[in-house]
């Protein structure tokens, strides 16, 4: 519930930032008509702190709440793959639950994705278009987000562990007084309940959560996890009006900056991964492993220890907090294959691993294993893919 106490002087400022043009202001004070979807927005801009917003974590009827929800993230007017990743796994929640997938777009010329949308199992599509839904900005999409959540009343909401998906999900929980589930494995229906697996203590040990008593029942999935499958129907498409303000928005995005090496792929996006780890030695033995995956067509990933070392970006991190990957190759190379890296590139189709250690863990879920050092090893394979590539 929504109410504007005997604080309120009147400024208007509200009215102004309030999406979903819920605020009029008479004789000097606020009022809030039924267009309010208590998305949050007027609370943290009053300069009075004369609006409250009561909310109820723990609903007396939980039934009320219905559907399965997808965040669909896209990237410009593109729609990402875990979109549909997430679109898939959620149809097979709604359909364990007997409801229905709805998928959120939000941004500008996103609505053709909806078609997509559908052909992965969504029944409805919510598509928000503005021009300030584009790029992502917290302050944006989090009060429609949570908009919308207070006006459909979702049993289940899912979000990408992207950038974008890791910034925008707690905003919103903590909006809603929801917990969230970051990084889910796996997800399921146990009881009616949504029960989310996701590792802890570092990755040694599987914990299964479950949220009775608050709805939605809210968790984050990196991409490469689900994989996507067809299921086709024709997506419903509502259309939402979301009216920001350029004052709501508090962040300037004034460049955005690529680090990844130009004409090399994105590791989450790549067919191919030539990754490294310790055993590289230098931030110019990665230049090898460059090579020979600019010559596969594929892209360079590292241990968590490469890129602490400052031997490659962030960006090219492979495991439990970097990047989870399922390419059709990935070749290790000079990476002993601990817990924290193996949760991350595990379901690649095929594993070569090159490690001069021959007890290194990383054999253990090699498909191909090459005793030796890369140094010698990768050079081979450069030159005799070079030869095959002339024939
Ligand atoms: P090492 O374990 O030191 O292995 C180096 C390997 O290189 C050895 O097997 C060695 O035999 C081999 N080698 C040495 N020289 C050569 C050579 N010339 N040719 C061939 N082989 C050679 N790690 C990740 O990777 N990703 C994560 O996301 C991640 N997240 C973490 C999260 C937490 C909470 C924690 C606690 C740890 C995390 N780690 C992560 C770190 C992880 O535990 C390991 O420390 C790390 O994966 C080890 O990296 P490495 O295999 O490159 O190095
Ligand atoms: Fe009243 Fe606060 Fe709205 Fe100003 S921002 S009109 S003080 S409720
Ligand atoms: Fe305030 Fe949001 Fe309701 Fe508008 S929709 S009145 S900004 S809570």
């Amino acid at each position: 519930m929504i109410t504007v106490s005997e604080k309120c002087i009147g400024c208007s400022i509200c009215a102004k930032t309030c999406p979903f043009g819920a605020i009029t202001v008479m004789d000097k004070k606020a009022i809030i008509s039924e267009a309010c979807v208590l998305c949050g927005a007027c609370v943290q801009v009053c300069p009075v702190k004369a609006i409250t917003i009561e909310r109820k974590a723990v609903s007396a009827d939980l039934s009320s709440f219905r559907d399965v929800w997808v965040f669909a993230e896209c990237e410009g007017e593109k729609l990402k793959g875990v979109a549909l990743e997430l679109t898939t796994k959620a149809r097979e929640l709604a359909d364990a639950l007997n409801q229905k997938v709805c998928a959120v777009l939000l941004g500008t010329n996103v609505k053709s994705n909806a078609e997509m949308l559908g052909r992965y199992g969504a029944d409805v599509v919510y598509v928000a278009e503005h021009k300030m839904l584009e790029p992502y900005t917290t302050d944006g999409y989090a009060p429609v987000i949570v908009g919308l959540i207070s006006k459909y009343k979702p049993n289940i909401m899912l979000f990408p562990a992207t950038k974008v998906g890791r910034d925008l999900a707690p905003r919103v929980a903590a909006s809603l007084g929801l917990g969230l589930t970051a990084d889910c494995t796996g997800l399921s229906i146990k009881d009616g309940l949504l029960l989310q697996t996701r590792p802890a203590f570092g990755g040694n040990v599987m914990a299964d959560i479950l949220c009775p008593n608050t709805r939605p029942q809210m968790a984050t999935v990196r991409p490469n996890v689900f994989k996507k499958v067809e299921n086709p129907r024709k997506a419903e498409v509502v259309e939402v009006a979301v009216d920001l303000k350029e004052h709501t928005i508090r962040t300037v995005i004034k460049e955005i900056v690529k680090t990844a090496t130009p004409g090399m792929k994105k590791i989450d996006e790549a067919d191919i991964i030539v990754s490294g780890g310790r055993g590289i030695g230098s931030k110019e033995g990665f230049k090898l492993l460059e090579e020979l995956a600019e010559l596969l067509g594929g892209a360079v990933g590292a241990s968590r220890v490469a890129v602490d070392l400052g031997w490659i970006p962030k960006s090219a991190q492979v495991g439990q907090s970097g990047i989870t990957v399922a390419p059709k190759l990935y070749i290790a190379c000079g990476i002993s294959g601990t817990i924290q890296h193996l949760v991350g590139m595990k379901d690649s189709k095929v594993i070569i691993a090159i490690n001069k250690d021959p007890e290194a863990p990383i054999f253990n879920v090699a498909d191909y294993g090459i005793v030796g050092d890369y140094q010698k090893v990768v050079p081979l394979l450069i030159e005799e893919l070079k030869r095959a590539m002339k024939k």
